[in-house]
């Protein structure tokens, strides 16, 4: 007798293999039907525009992968139950699969699915979602939650359990076809104007991206990432980020894929263990997330609520479009808008200068983050803009305030960054790259540029603004 097939709901875990839900839903060669729900969910919070066109494109991958194996991939939008309900009908099946997710509107809607779903007969699965180990699954010696992340990489070092990395199944029975929305009808991908082409160039948004991009960082770039990845102007970092955000690949199956070329002698074992340690930060942020649900919303010291944060449209404005005058800053913000993603070492920077030499609270500068980059998460985001502001558990402490002159002069020492990003000063000598206002006039002439009207003057003065800082910092120190 032919197997009614499992339901399998994807979520941010769009890929074939080392799937575990998949894994599960297609035992025994089991038909299994793929569904997509572009959830309308009021307490979760809306996608941002660079995070819609990885998503159009991520589908479109996936889908064809899928079509391509024999399967097929159902898009809905709107209430997930009902979707379900109305495909597993179709489907005459009882059986949904899906890998967890940790956000708390997430947890709590996935809750609410699989109760209504058991209520009605429903066997409904759950897998470990995409982290390296589940964020109750580790814990200090008296059981609480980790907050400061070397005991947590420390712990978690001894106690993961990698598994194997699980195969994508070669092809999928045919099933009854159900009823799909087009992916073109969601709107997902930018008109009006489509603002895209920089983020079409840098990147290929999709299972097999992800893996290219993995085979492609063991090959090269990983030998020099303990001492290259601070260097924005050099592919010395994974470029990871996004696909691990959409699940495209999983971080247990990039942690064993490393392990494995460290015990076989085909990387650098110390910058491997490097990496590997930063793929723990995210976990440590899931971590951070699932014990601290307001995490995004709310500061994790609560003496930062006192804190006499600036409202400043105007700074606002120019740090975004990448005008405030610093250079390391602004090539930071343009590398952002241009392409969806920034260097993680000029993240810190430009997310110092916004907190403290401009004092706008983070939560500002995490939004536009949440709307302009590739891999914004829901952990990561949160969690790194709370370190760099102070506000955050095993923060950055506030009173580190980066000076951007000397950021961009030990960084982007040859100015190969600034330049890429601020054509417009390229022709500045070295020297006074990083703090074009100190050029002498000569300099400025030669390079053909007017401050204030070429490029803009700073739009604080850093010593000034660091003193305003701490000021500010006094006020709230000794809650
Ligand atoms: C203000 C600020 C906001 C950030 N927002 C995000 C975000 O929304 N999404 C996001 O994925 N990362 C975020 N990060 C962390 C980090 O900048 C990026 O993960 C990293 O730059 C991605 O590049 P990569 O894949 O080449 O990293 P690699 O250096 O190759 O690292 C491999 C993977 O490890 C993880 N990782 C690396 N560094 C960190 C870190 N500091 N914290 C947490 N995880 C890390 C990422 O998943 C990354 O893909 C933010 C950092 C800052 C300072």
């Amino acid at each position: 007798m032919s197997q009614s097939p499992a339901i399998l709901w994807l979520r941010d875990d769009l890929r074939l293999r080392d799937n575990p839900a998949l894994h599960l839903a297609a035992r025994n060669d089991r038909p299994v039907v793929f569904v997509y729900v572009l959830e309308d969910v009021s307490s979760q919070r809306d996608r941002g525009g660079a995070s819609n066109w990885w998503l159009d494109k991520s589908l479109t991958a996936l889908k064809q992968e899928i079509t391509n194996k024999g399967g097929q991939l159902v898009l809905r939008r709107g209430d997930a139950l009902l979707h379900l309900r109305e495909i597993a009908d179709a489907l005459a099946t009882q059986d949904v699969f899906w890998n967890r997710r940790y956000a708390e509107a997430h947890r709590e809607q996935d809750e609410i699915i699989k109760s209504s779903l058991k209520d009605d007969g429903f066997n409904v699965t759950s897998c470990p979602g995409n982290v390296l180990m589940e964020p109750w699954k580790i814990s200090t010696k008296d059981g609480g939650p980790y907050r400061v992340f070397t005991p947590y990489w420390k712990s978690l070092q001894n106690s993961i359990e990698p598994r194997q990395i699980l195969t994508a199944p070669s092809e999928f029975a045919p099933t009854k076809s159900i009823r799909s929305d087009s992916l073109k009808d969601w709107g997902l991908h930018p008109t009006k104007p489509d603002w895209s082409d920089g983020l079409n160039d840098a990147w290929t948004p999709g299972e097999a991206g992800a893996w290219d991009r993995l085979s492609e960082f063991l090959d090269g770039a990983i030998a020099d990432y303990s001492n290259k990845r601070d260097i924005p102007s050099i592919d010395a970092t994974s470029r990871l980020s996004p696909y691990l955000h959409f699940g495209e690949i999983s971080a247990n199956a990039i942690w064993m894929t490393v392990t494995s070329a460290i015990e076989a002698g085909e990387v650098n074992e110390q910058a491997a263990r490097k990496f590997l340690s930063e793929l723990a930060w995210r976990d440590f942020s899931y971590h951070l997330l699932y014990h601290y649900p307001t995490l995004p919303n709310e500061n994790y010291q609560s003496k930062f609520d006192r804190f006499p944060w600036r409202d400043d449209e105007a700074a606002l404005i120019a740090w975004q479009s990448g005008k405030t005058g610093y250079p390391i800053v602004d090539a930071g913000m343009r590398q952002l808008w241009a392409t969806g993603w920034m260097h993680n070492r000029v993240r810190m920077v430009v997310a110092s200068f916004l907190t403290k030499h401009l004092l706008i609270h983070w939560k500002a500068g995490e939004d536009w983050f949440w709307d302009t980059l590739v891999d914004a998460d829901h952990a990561n985001n949160a969690a790194s803009w709370q370190w760099v502001a102070g506000s955050g558990a095993d923060a950055a402490p506030f009173f580190r305030i980066f000076n951007p002159i000397t950021q961009g002069e030990k960084f982007d020492p040859d100015g190969d960054y600034v330049r890429r990003w601020i054509p417009e000063i390229a022709e500045l000598d070295n020297k006074w790259l990083h703090s074009p206002w100190n050029a002498p006039q000569s300099a400025l002439d030669r390079a053909g540029i007017v401050l204030g009207q070429t490029y803009p003057k700073p739009i604080v003065d850093h010593s000034g603004a660091r003193e305003r800082a701490l000021e500010a910092y006094n006020q709230i120190k000794s809650g």
